[in-house]
C-alpha cells in the first residue's frame, strides 16, 4: 500500500516538473549539435569503392571498337539467375557472330560469376548503380546499351585497372608447371601413340 503511494507521488512530481519532456529536449539538443549520420542522397553521394559490382558492360575491343564477346555462352551457362541470353549466327567466314546479347538486370544478383567465367574479359560490372526506369524494358540491357555502359563508365585506364585488380584469375595468370605434359598437336600425338605400341 505504502509502495503504491510512493509510485503515485513520483508520477505526480514527474508530470508537474515536466521531467520526461525535459529528458526528450535534452536528447534533441544533444543531437542538434552532433554531426548527422544521414546522407542527403542524391545530393550527397557515397563514394563507390573500387571493385564495386554495379551495372554490367560489354568490353569494347580498343582496336576494332567492337565487342570483345565471341558468343561462347559461358557467362550465360554459369549465371545462377539465368538472366543472360545470347543469340548467335554464323558469319561469312564461318565465324560465330553475336547478334544479340541481353541481360535482364532486374533478375541479376551481382555475383560476378559471369565476369569470372568469361575467358576473353568481355563482360564486366561497372561502378554505376544509379539506374531507374518506368517499365521492365528499361532494365533489359541490350548489346548496344552494354557497350554504351563500357564507354560511359569504364573509359580510359579504368577498364584495364579493373581487370588487373579485381577480376581474376585471367588466362595470363595461369602458368604451365615445369615438366607438365602439354598437347603438341594432333599429328605428333598420333605418332607418339603409334611408337608406343
Ligand atoms: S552477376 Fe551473376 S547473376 Fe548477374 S548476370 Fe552475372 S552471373 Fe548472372
Ligand atoms: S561475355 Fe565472355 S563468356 Fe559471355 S559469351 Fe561473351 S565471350 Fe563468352
Amino acid at each position: 500500500m505504502e509502495r503504491k503511494k510512493d509510485t503515485a507521488i513520483a508520477r505526480f512530481l514527474k508530470t508537474v516538473f515536466f521531467v520526461e519532456i525535459l529528458q526528450g529536449m535534452k536528447l534533441t539538443l544533444k543531437t542538434l549539435f552532433t554531426k548527422p549520420v544521414t546522407r542527403q542522397y542524391p545530393k550527397e553521394k557515397r563514394p563507390v569503392m573500387p571493385g564495386f559490382r554495379g551495372l554490367h558492360a560489354l568490353v569494347r575491343n580498343p582496336e576494332t571498337k567492337e565487342a570483345k564477346c565471341v558468343g561462347c555462352g559461358l557467362c550465360a551457362a554459369v549465371c545462377p539467375s539465368r538472366c543472360i541470353t545470347i543469340y548467335t549466327s554464323e558469319g561469312e567466314k564461318h565465324e560465330k557472330v553475336v547478334d544479340r546479347y541481353e541481360i535482364e538486370v532486374l533478375r541479376c544478383m551481382y555475383c560476378a560469376l559471369c565476369v569470372e567465367a568469361c575467358p576473353f574479359g568481355a563482360v564486366v560490372l561497372t561502378e554505376h548503380y544509379e539506374y531507374a526506369g518506368y517499365n521492365k524494358a528499361d532494365f533489359k540491357m541490350t548489346k548496344d546499351k552494354l557497350l554504351g555502359n563500357w564507354d560511359k563508365y569504364m573509359t580510359g585506364d579504368k577498364g584495364t585497372e579493373y581487370f588487373k585488380r579485381f577480376w581474376g584469375p585471367r588466362a595470363d595468370d595461369f602458368k604451365t608447371p615445369e615438366n607438365q605434359a602439354v598437347f603438341k598437336g594432333r599429328t605428333q600425338s598420333k605418332v607418339d601413340l603409334h611408337n608406343a605400341e
